[in-house]
């Protein structure tokens, strides 16, 4: 199929120099970093390397900006017209943002518009509403003194303050969204700092935001690598990071938070076990294994990737998904035909295949994929391993990538043993026809997220985060906005 013609206005915006975005305004960068295109490894477009004084002039905007209450003092309802006029800015441009997405990052053009810009537009406008539906409570005390006086109590919901937001490259525009939102539903003013693989579509983000009438200071955005991510949470005035990566990252990230006393969310990685029963529709779950475990070439963290089935439907289900997956067409992003797009790095790529080959050394069988990929991006065959065991590498690390590892199960009490035993925790599906082995098994299921005969997919509404080191706290729901606030009492006397 025909590669999908880059806009005029995309064209334009990768050949812009790309800084940090600071008090509305685009901030030239001394020292940059190469952007590249995942499909063919050329360089499309330059950000800034910003170093600790870029990073405290945006802290200190933000800072500004909530204090003189430019955003935080405005009434709930002009902040919840301004976020859905941000909103419908961003639906207007939605092929843009889509196109810039897939170009930087590698992912289907088809993704990029149906999740990426489609799904975000929902958060936003979900969240938008948030604004205005914040509350304390009010409550009926009982001081004893001085007698004869009475007490009423009440609590507000206040801004918590500055809020660092830390974006991975695998949904730099959503997570950006699902950083920004919640915050600035809640009054507060945001940095963001993307990755430095894919920095563009949050800064295109904090230009349509500004030009929706988020005052400027209100969302600044700073380019950079590790050291600038480094800079900002451990900047003094930040009050709350919200930080989505891996596992050791967030680690090394809320120590830093906790230094300064900052509050932290910290959404990390995950070795999500999908558990295919005895009753399981096999043609529903090998559909279901294409969406939850290959879905943008497995760089999801909640994705599905140790593949647990009933040993009775074992090698019904591994002929089946060998099968679907052998037809895949490989392809640039921007080609709405190609199934399996490039992964976002060399890096990436190299990362992936160390682990496929590991996998190969410990024994397991290659069902489908696993070869490498003549081709000058960084592709990676979707790849499924059999005859996997659970002390195996590729059942144990976040491999991130499109790898699936099958493994078998006699009971169900065997099951939940074998999905439960991860230092991570973060989602997990059962695949059964039996609502009542589902009900049964899953206040038993160490996971933030439990499936039924789906995986992988999220609504705005319910709460999205991790059990075990899979991270701290929850984002999405009232959860994100809540997390965004302080909580202050108050106390009258009468
Ligand atoms: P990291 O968790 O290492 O990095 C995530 C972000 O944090 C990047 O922007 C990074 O910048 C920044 N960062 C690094 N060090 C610090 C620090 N000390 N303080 C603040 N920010 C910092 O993820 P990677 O991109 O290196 O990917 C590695 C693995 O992480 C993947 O293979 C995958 O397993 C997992 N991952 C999980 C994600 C999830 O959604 N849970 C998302 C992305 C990755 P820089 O890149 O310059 O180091």
């Amino acid at each position: 199929m025909a590669q999908v013609e880059l806009l005029a206005a995309v064209q334009a915006f990768l050949a812009r120099p790309h800084g940090s975005f600071i008090e509305g305004k685009a901030i030239a960068a001394s020292r940059t970093l190469p952007v590249y295109n995942p499909a063919n490894g050329e360089t499309i477009a330059t950000a800034g390397d910003s170093d600790a004084d870029t990073v405290d002039q945006a802290v200190r905007s933000a800072h500004t900006a909530l204090r003189d209450g430019r955003w935080s003092g405005l009434r709930p309802a002009d902040r919840e017209r301004i976020l859905l006029a941000f909103t419908a800015l961003v639906e207007a441009h939605a092929e843009e943002l889509a196109q810039i997405e897939t170009i930087n990052q590698g992912k289907s053009i088809n993704l990029s518009r149906a999740l990426d810009t489609g799904a975000t537009t929902e958060f936003m406008r979900y969240m938008a509403g948030w604004a205005t539906k914040l509350h304390g409570e009010s409550l009926d005390l009982s001081i004893a003194m001085p007698p004869g006086t009475r007490y009423t109590g009440y609590t507000r919901r206040e801004p918590v303050g500055v809020v660092a937001g830390i974006v991975p490259w695998n949904f730099p525009l959503m997570i950006a969204a699902w950083k920004v939102m919640p915050a600035l539903a809640a009054g507060c003013s945001v940095v963001i700092k993307p990755s430095p693989e894919t920095p563009l579509s949050a800064l295109r983000l904090a230009e349509l935001a500004l030009e929706a009438g988020v005052p400027p200071g209100v969302f600044n955005v700073v380019t950079g690598a590790g050291a600038t991510g480094q800079a900002l949470v451990s900047h003094p005035l930040i009050a709350k990071v919200s930080f989505t990566g891996s596992t050791q990252t967030g680690k090394l990230v809320g120590h830093a938070a906790v230094e300064h006393m900052a509050r932290f969310t910290l959404e990390l990685g995950g070795k999500n076990p999908m558990m295919v029963f005895g009753d399981a529709d096999i043609g529903k779950a090998v559909q279901g294994v294409m969406l939850g475990g290959l879905l943008n070439q497995g760089q999801v963290c909640a994705a599905a990737s140790r593949i647990y089935v009933h040993k009775s439907r074992h090698d019904e289900f591994v002929n089946a998904l060998s099968a679907a997956v052998s037809t895949l067409t490989l392809g640039p992003g921007l080609d709405p035909g190609a199934q399996v797009n490039p992964v976002v790095s060399r890096r990436q790529q190299q990362a992936i295949e160390g682990y496929i080959e590991s996998a190969r050394q410990e024994g397991a069988k290659l069902a489908a994929g696993g070869k490498p990929v003549e081709a000058p991006g960084f592709f990676v065959q979707p790849t499924i391993l059999s005859g996997v065991s659970q002390d195996m590498k590729v059942a144990r690390e976040e491999i991130f990538g499109p790898v699936l590892s099958v493994l078998t199960f006699d009971t169900d009490e065997e099951a939940v043993q074998l999905a439960n035993d991860s230092h991570y925790g973060l989602g997990a599906s059962l695949w059964t026809s039996d609502i009542s082995r589902a009900m049964n098994l899953i206040p038993r299921i160490e996971a933030g997220t439990v499936w039924v005969n789906t995986h992988v997919l999220l609504d705005p509404s319910m709460p999205f985060g991790g059990y075990k080191q899979s991270g701290i706290g929850r984002e999405f729901g009232r959860h994100a906005v809540e997390g965004c606030t302080e909580i202050k009492s108050v106390c009258i006397a009468h």
